[in-house]
């Protein structure tokens, strides 16, 4: 009888120090046909055409992986993908769907088990044992399947299926759409490599091992410091100084002489690196004071960052000439930071979705991304890459044609760029004159060029958190005034929406680490604030200084649910105002509104409106979209369900604009469904009139605008209220909206 929490711990603990996803699936089936018994274990994955290629074996001829191939329906993996359960037969070859593959090698064994791997709802491929021996495969040996099966899908969606003939030909790889557009340039694998996967083994030479260490160390400083030269005067804020620490670390005993001891006691390279970076990181985590507990991240980054040296992705291999990719399992702010611009042609992050603070970063700098893509592992640094972010898809090794085809589709959307920018000074007004205001996002000094080049009337959320994010402390006062003085002054005479820091639950500062069971519900935003109210006192100190003599500072809370969350920002606010005033600066009480992004919120808003003051409200529709569907906005594998226009969604967006109404209060909409120009069709639709988007999308929504009468986006909203699912919505929509270029060219 298999223990098949034990093997199935075991397995996947020998799994992980395979280096590709690939190797790791070929792991699982030798493991199960060892663990099992069974003379054959095999994977066949679905190719593009809906045969069932043999993407894996233990126990079929090797040269048969990647080439035999059923055809779609045929064989018993055939009758397995559309039973959708085990198919369990003690003498397979009588079975009338048996199909004989000669290529396999196959013709002598008799037991055949096939469960199916599903992911989403679809069929991915088809786990199968076989025997030589006539004998029915246990019960229990058929569970132990299914749980391994649900295992191996999480991970065989991330890898491609590849067939023989595929490895030179161009290869796409499917992602979630995390920023429109298209761009191709060279790969710059993120820096992010996986150092806790290496093991230990003997090092035969520890004299060279340590000298190719020193050398390693040099050379990651050189790295380094040729990464913070090339930042130049593009430098943003607070970058730099992330590079200092990081060459102050690459100098500290602990890891020069720690690693040096570990080589000595008989550890290869490699294997003592790790050793050395999880004592030190496992000690810095189990420091109290949260400044310095947040130090393991900056190691463990380093680690990854001497791990990817050492395997040849040093910095000086790819310089940082001509348009580059971003590619990692996350992409980090500052590794997004620290590449000019002009340069950065795209990212690709193996994790997230559409609402990780990477895609909106990148939507913020009109660059293409594609996230959730799963692994890439096949990629190197410095190899070509396409990627289309309006598709959401990656192409690697394009053959020419296909490249070709990607490069005119470049030079079309550069004409459209150049048609939307010719609209930068016209208003956002429909044909029957009602006129909606246009607003950026934006959270990096970095965008805000863009919201003036692409024609913001103002600022409609500042994500403070962004700068903290990219800092390695708590900003100081005098750090954050100039760094609000920069927005506030870029955007003079406009209104700028600052929100106070919003961080916790996605948005982690890397300085200030802590375990939540629940981080989506966790604290965060107002309620993390408030229970730091240094914290928000110095940022608020920070935002009214900021506005002397400006005086188009707007101040924003996020996740606000409760009364007394309100009333105590008061008290704060009125104190920091004392204090100023005391101090001599001639600072105002700006206006304060509340993001409406929990729905209690909308219930609560009367009342508010009676018992405090607000002036404003803003519809965090990310956040309203995650918490009204309970569906967490950055996962990968619901991301295709979560649907800003679920009418759910709509309707609660609709409540809010009534009672905005109702009470008097101005409104606007700041979630990523501003640039989603089917959901901005019913937004002017039902009434709203101001929305904040990523700069990027800003000439795309007016262009649409000034393509609609309201008349007719209000007639559409009405008879969109009364759909019953998202799918529905966005066909009536997108039916309605066909023959408007603005709308199917410029998506
Ligand atoms: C939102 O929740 O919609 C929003 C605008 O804020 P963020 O995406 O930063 O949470
Ligand atoms: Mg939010």
């Amino acid at each position: 009888m298999i223990n098949v929490v034990q093997e199935l711990t075991r397995i996947l603990q020998a799994v992980s120090h395979a280096d590709t996803a690939e190797r790791q699936v070929q792991l699982i089936v030798s493991s199960i046909a060892q663990v099992m018994g069974v003379d054959v274990c095999s994977l066949f994955r679905p190719n593009d055409h809906g045969e069932m290629v043999l993407t894996a074996s233990h126990g079929l001829a090797r040269a048969a992986v990647g080439r035999a191939k059923l055809p779609r329906g045929a064989g018993l993996v055939g009758l397995v993908v559309q039973s959708k359960h085990p198919l369990n037969l003690p003498q397979a070859d009588k079975h009338p769907s048996f199909h004989y593959m000669p290529e396999t090698g196959e013709e002598s064994f008799r037991s055949f088990c096939g469960v199916p791997l599903i992911s989403g709802g679809r069929n991915i491929g088809v786990l199968v044992v076989q025997n030589r021996k006539q004998r029915r495969i246990l019960e229990s040996e058929e569970a132990f399947l299914v749980t391994l099966a649900a295992q191996l899908a999480l991970l065989a969606v991330q890898i491609p299926v590849l067939e023989q003939s595929d490895l030179t030909a161009s290869r796409r790889c499917t992602g979630i759409k995390g920023a429109p557009g298209i761009g191709i340039g060279k790969v710059r694998l993120s820096a992010i490599e996986q150092l806790s996967a290496i093991p230990d083994a003997p090092c035969e030479d520890s004299t060279s091992a340590t000298q190719e260490w020193h050398r390693l160390l040099q050379t990651a400083k050189r790295d380094l410091a040729a990464e913070k030269e090339l930042l130049g005067p593009t430098v943003v804020e607070g970058v730099g100084a992330i590079f200092d620490a990081h060459q102050t670390l690459l100098e500290d005993p602990t890891l020069v002489q720690g690693v040096e001891n570990r080589i000595k006691a008989g550890n290869w390279l490699p294997g003592a690196l790790r050793e050395v970076i999880e004592k030190t990181s496992e000690m810095f985590l189990g420091l109290d004071d949260p400044y310095l507990r947040a130090r393991h991240e900056d190691i463990v980054y380093l680690g990854n960052k001497l791990l990817a040296v050492w395997r040849g992705k040093s910095r000086k291999d790819t310089t940082l000439k001509g348009p580059l990719i971003l590619v990692g399992a996350q992409v980090s702010v500052s590794e997004i930071a620290s590449v000019p611009r002009k340069q950065l042609a795209g990212i690709v992050c193996f994790e997230g979705s559409a609402l990780s603070h990477t895609a909106i970063l990148a939507n913020a700098l009109g660059v293409p991304a594609v996230m959730g893509t799963g692994a890439i592992r096949a990629l190197r640094d410095g190899e070509e890459l396409i990627i289309d972010g309006t598709q959401g898809s990656v192409i690697l090794h394009a053959s020419d044609s296909v490249r070709a085809e990607f490069v005119n589709l470049l030079r079309g959307q550069r004409v459209i760029d150049a048609k939307l920018h010719m609209l930068k000074d016209e208003p956002a007004v429909t044909l029957d004159k009602v006129l909606v205001r246009l607003l950026a996002n934006t959270g990096l000094l970095a965008d805000i060029e863009p919201g003036l080049k692409n024609g913001a009337e103002g600022v409609g959320l500042y994500r403070t958190e962004i700068p903290f994010m990219i800092h390695d402390t708590f900003p100081t006062e005098d750090e954050q005034v100039l760094v609000y003085r920069q927005v506030l002054s870029a955007y003079a005479g406009k209104p700028v929406y600052m929100r106070t820091l919003d961080i916790g639950g996605d948005k982690p500062l890397p300085y200030l680490v802590f375990e939540e069971e629940n981080p989506a519900l966790g604290w965060r935003g107002i309620r993390f604030c408030l229970d730091n109210t240094s914290v928000l006192m110095t940022q608020v100190r920070a935002m009214l200084r900021a506005d002397e003599n400006l005086g188009n500072l707007h101040i924003l809370l996020p996740m606000v649910s409760c009364t007394e969350e309100l009333v105590a920002f008061w008290e704060l606010l009125d104190n920091a105002f004392q204090q100023l005033i005391e101090e001599g600066v001639a600072v105002r009480v700006p206006p304060v509104g509340v993001m409406v992004e929990v729905p209690a919120a909308i219930s609560m808003l009367s009342s508010w409106v009676r018992s405090t003051r607000i002036d404003f409200l803003s519809i965090g529709s990310n956040d309203l979209s995650q918490y009204l569907l309970a569906m967490d906005r950055n996962n990968a594998r619901i991301a295709a369900r979560y649907d800003h226009l679920h009418p759910a969604v709509l309707r609660e967006i609709r409540r809010v604009i009534d009672l905005a109404r109702k009470e008097n209060l101005p409104l606007s909409l700041c979630g990523e469904m501003a640039s989603d120009l089917a959901a901005v069709v019913l937004l002017v639709g039902m009434g709203i009139k101001t929305l904040s988007m990523s700069a990027a999308k800003l000439p795309r929504v007016k262009s649409l605008i000034r393509s609609l009468t309201f008349e007719e986006a209000s007639q559409l909203a009405t008879e969109v209220l009364q759909l019953d699912s998202a799918s529905a919505i966005r066909q009536l929509i997108k039916t309605r909206l066909a023959t408007r270029t603005e709308f199917t060219q410029f998506g």
